[in-house]
């Protein structure tokens, strides 16, 4: 019987002292923040001992291995305490994945994560296979590799999540794309960032499909990271270099074309999740005739570039989860209509530069949404004729009103964290289109 403590008491880190306990382990969890009250019984109700509120140092230091959450960094004392031991410090992927034998695609990325692991979720899931959807996403992992017993998992993978991970090794491995994000927990060196996203390779076999973006010039370059002797599948735009190429009106495939006009996902980054997508799901043995006949009922997440409703020809979109600038750039380049931007909320060493041109050509007005929006200011304030800001989300979205005109889009694409104003992207897309309805309302 070993030790072991859960440093976080979210999703993962119940999911994960469960599946502990059950392998016979003495458990302990502890959070600094508050446990929500639905985990605090559950770990009761399973006699797990836990503290919150406060990490207790010389109980945690005397674990012969720690699971920790995302959500701690590495420069917190306690990562340091832990570091300075030798103590084993693992994330609950990491753990999980012990104890499974199920086959498992991990799929990473700075953006779209997500649209591209629902997808092969339901890519799989439709065509009758046996299959868990776990990560960043719903319920935990180790849960459900403790409840359930999946032929096939689907995992959404952070770099927090792989950076404590060692001996993962999933069995289909996709690097969506790679663009500065959480530099502030990186020492803000991309370098750092761009390590920590390729180790989702880093126990790929002979085997192991491996399936990422090559174009992308950070994946180019850092190639070499992912073992030669792997399945590599590469997603291009140029003609007939990858597995998958997108030209301007479809995605070819070995097996078959995409056409893009009547997908269920639009925009060129959707082209790319719909290509990693559909590699994973052929790599794990779905038919094209599967594909084809399920792809088109796949229904995205919100929060992701969601129409969410028209005055007087005026659209608006809730891209609240777009959190930092790259994926600004593509909701900015999936339309081609004046764009009145909502932006701003809590900058994670944002580089605007990269918007300019974009801003330029497609944005008449663009209002900041924080607490403090002096840096969006700086950058932007000076070029744009329509420039605001505002910490409240009424007078945001009442401004970009009076600005637009019948053919607009008012777009809350923010670029940055939520938690100045809002408790997570969730709730800022909620209180956006709450606010949208409002005041459209009877207008
Ligand atoms: P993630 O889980 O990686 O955050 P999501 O699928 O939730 O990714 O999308 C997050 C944001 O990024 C949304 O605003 C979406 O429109 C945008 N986005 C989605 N896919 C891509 C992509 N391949 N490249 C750039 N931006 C993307």
């Amino acid at each position: 019987m070993a030790q072991i403590v859960i440093l976080g008491g979210g999703e993962s880190g119940v999911g994960a002292a469960l599946l502990a306990q059950a392998q016979g382990h003495q458990v302990f969890l502890s959070d600094q923040g508050e446990l929500k009250a639905a985990y605090q019984s559950e770990l009761s109700q399973h006699q797990i001992p836990f503290e919150s509120g406060q990490h207790t140092l010389e109980r945690i230091l005397q674990a012969d291995e720690i699971i920790i959450s995302p959500g701690i960094p590495e420069k917190s004392a306690i990562v340091q305490a832990i570091k300075q031991q030798g103590i084993s410090l693992v994330s609950e992927i990491e753990y999980a994945a012990r104890y499974t034998n199920a086959k498992i695609i991990a799929i990473t990325g700075s953006n779209g994560k997500t649209t591209t692991t629902l997808l092969t979720y339901h890519l799989l899931k439709e065509a009758g296979y046996n299959v868990g959807l776990a990560g960043n996403i719903g319920q935990s992992f180790a849960k459900q590799v403790l409840e359930k017993s999946f032929d096939w998992y689907v995992l959404e993978i952070s770099s927090f999540q792989l950076d404590r991970c060692f001996h993962f090794a999933p069995d289909i491995a996709v690097l969506v794309n790679i663009t500065p994000d959480h530099l502030d927990r990186y020492e803000y060196k991309f370098e750092n960032y761009i390590h920590s996203k390729f180790r989702i390779f880093q126990n790929a076999q002979a085997s192991t499909n491996c399936i990422y973006w090559g174009d992308d010039e950070v994946i180019q370059q850092y190639q070499s990271l992912i073992p030669a002797k792997t399945q590599k599948q590469e997603i291009r735009f140029a003609p007939g270099k990858g597995s998958a190429t997108i030209t301007e009106k479809e995605i070819i495939f070995e097996a078959g074309k995409i056409q893009r006009a009547s997908a269920p996902i639009q925009g060129p980054h959707n082209a790319m999740n719909m290509s990693a997508a559909i590699l994973a799901a052929t790599a794990a043995g779905v038919t094209w005739a599967d594909v084809t006949k399920h792809l088109p009922t796949f229904q995205n997440a919100p929060h992701r570039l969601e129409p969410c409703g028209e005055w007087n020809g005026v659209h608006f979109i809730n891209d609240s989860k777009a959190t930092n600038v790259d994926a600004v750039y593509y909701a900015l380049n999936s339309f081609n209509k004046p764009i009145i931007l909502i932006i701003g909320g809590v900058d994670k060493g944002n580089e605007y530069a990269v918007l300019d041109t974009l801003v330029k050509d497609k944005v008449k007005g663009m209002i900041c949404l924080g607490t403090d929006n002096t840096k969006l200011e700086k950058h932007f304030g000076q070029t744009l004729e329509r420039f605001a800001q505002t910490d409240q989300l009424e007078t945001a979205i009442s401004q970009a009103m009076e600005w637009a005109n019948e053919g607009d889009i008012i777009m809350l694409s923010p670029a940055c964290a939520s938690f100045d104003l809002f408790k997570n992207y969730e709730d800022r897309g909620d209180q956006f289109k709450a606010t949208v309805k409002k005041l459209t309302h009877g207008k």
